[in-house]
């Protein structure tokens, strides 16, 4: 279950970035999103003119250049002042790590290698995915194969390094003079990591003996802590949880607490009376946890039976941002101060912040109570709330309908998809002021990409 709500998380990291035909494409996408109701709904909105956050917006392209008490969630793209390293499948079992060249708009292989084929282990941008070798001892079924499929690349003290498989990699920008650092113990399962208050902290699954063929799923999840410069991971702790929360993704560090989200379903519902859908309800447990990473304790955060996706919540630099559908309010809880807030009022549906960026809170409103029926339900509408001034704008579609999508930053500018035809799509830089007045028009040096051509260019990941 673990597994499959990370794949169906990085599903939505993928569909959010649209890298590949059918997401950029986005054919179904509908302009009618609901914006009369919300494009300008300035009238709904509390100002506020200044806020507490230590934003993790404008994301530092070397990590060490982050210095304050905030945490960043590292995962399979990693963006620098000259391109984007992502890593992305090349096959079943392997992987390439890949540079988007912005000067070039081209993304290669991050080897250089003369007549490299880029799928061997002489390949300075091959990953394999080897087999965990637990002697069976898993908490899963023996028989099944199990990889560790958390991967993550970022640039400290200006090397790349690379979570892949259980080890730790460091290579210079160009792919060259690649090593491996440490040797993560196969008995650690990856599932995420962070780098909070200028520490790595590694969240893995612990394989333990099954004993009786008992089939308990990720009752053991170990913090540990990755020190580069003594090149070694030491465990912080364990927290034990017995079958108990199947359904939980950590969303970030403060203070030495992390913070999970946590969807449990209630019980099943037998019949379709008032009582089944109550106990189905009350059966369910659904909010935040918080978890000690140095002791393993965990205690409730957020109580909300009526949260129904997954994305209803983030945290963002040392703030949660979260929708309750009962009270229709976006809040923001400064884990610092204590303090909640109301950002967004009337909000209705199905919420959910997705990152800041220069002071904009990113938003999606999904679909309303009356439309989860619908077979087809409205694509999201994507809105923006000023931090500054507490206005709320819809960030309009592209021409043609599709979501409009920044996927990274160069020279100042932001970089996004301008406009997409059957066949191809552009790809151009604007201006941060023109972006958020949605002039996509005034885009320049625009390039063009065939979808036959761009397999696996990641596109996306900042707005
Ligand atoms: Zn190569």
């Amino acid at each position: 279950m673990r597994q499959k709500l990370i794949s169906i998380f990085i599903l939505i990291y993928i569909f959010l970035c649209g890298c590949n035909k059918d997401t950029v494409s986005n054919p179904n996408g509908n302009k009618n999103i609901n914006s009369e109701n919300h494009s300008t709904g300035n009238s709904a909105v509390q100002v506020h003119e200044s806020t507490n956050i230590i934003s993790s917006e404008a994301r530092p392209f070397d990590i060490s250049e982050h210095t304050n008490g905030t945490n960043l969630k590292l995962g399979v793209s990693w963006e620098t002042d000259k391109g984007r390293y992502a890593i992305l499948p090349l096959n079943n079992s392997s992987y390439n790590i890949v540079f988007f060249d912005y000067a070039l708009m081209k993304q290669y292989p991050l080897c250089n290698k003369p007549n490299c084929s880029h799928n061997g282990e002489d390949c300075n941008s091959f990953l394999h995915n080897f087999e965990i070798k637990s002697g069976g001892n898993l908490t899963y079924s023996p028989t099944e194969t199990h990889y560790s499929r958390f991967k993550s690349v970022f640039m400290y003290n200006g090397r790349i390094y690379i979570l892949s498989n259980n080890k730790i990699i460091s290579m210079k920008p160009d792919g060259t003079d690649r090593t491996t650092i440490v040797n993560i113990p196969d008995k650690y399962h990856p599932e995420s990591m962070f780098y909070v208050d200028g520490k790595f902290i590694i969240e893995a699954s612990v394989y333990t003996q099954n004993v009786d063929n008992k089939h308990e799923i990720n009752s053991v999840t170990a913090f540990l802590q990755l020190d580069i410069s003594k090149k070694e991971v030491v465990e912080l702790s364990k927290w034990e949880h017995h079958n108990e929360e199947p359904s939980i993704i950590m969303l970030g560090i403060f203070n030495e607490n992390a913070y999970y989200l946590r969807s449990v379903e209630g019980e099943l519902m037998t019949e379709s009376t008032q009582e089944a859908y109550d106990r189905a309800r009350n059966t369910a447990k659904r909010g935040v946890l918080k978890v000690n990473i140095k002791t393993g304790e965990s205690e409730t955060f957020i109580e909300d039976q009526l949260a129904f996706q997954f994305d209803y919540v983030n945290f963002i630099g040392n703030c949660i941002y979260y929708h309750s559908r009962k009270d229709k309010i976006m809040y923001e809880i400064n884990l610092e101060s204590g303090e909640k807030r109301g950002l967004i009022t009337n909000l209705e549906g199905y919420c959910g912040v997705t990152t800041i960026v220069d002071g904009k809170l990113i938003y999606y409103i999904n679909y309303n109570e009356s439309e989860i029926e619908k077979k087809e339900s409205r694509s999201p509408g994507k809105f923006y709330y000023d931090m500054k001034t507490g206005k709320t704008q819809e960030i309009k579609p592209i021409s043609g309908g599709s979501e409009a999508i920044v996927f990274g930053r160069y020279r100042g500018d932001y970089l996004m998809k301008t406009s997409e035809s059957k066949d191809s799509f552009q790809i151009g830089r604007i201006s941060k002021a023109d972006f958020w007045a949605g002039e996509y028009n005034k885009a320049k040096e625009t390039f063009t990409f065939e979808f036959k051509d761009i397999k696996n260019i990641l596109f996306g990941g900042l707005i």
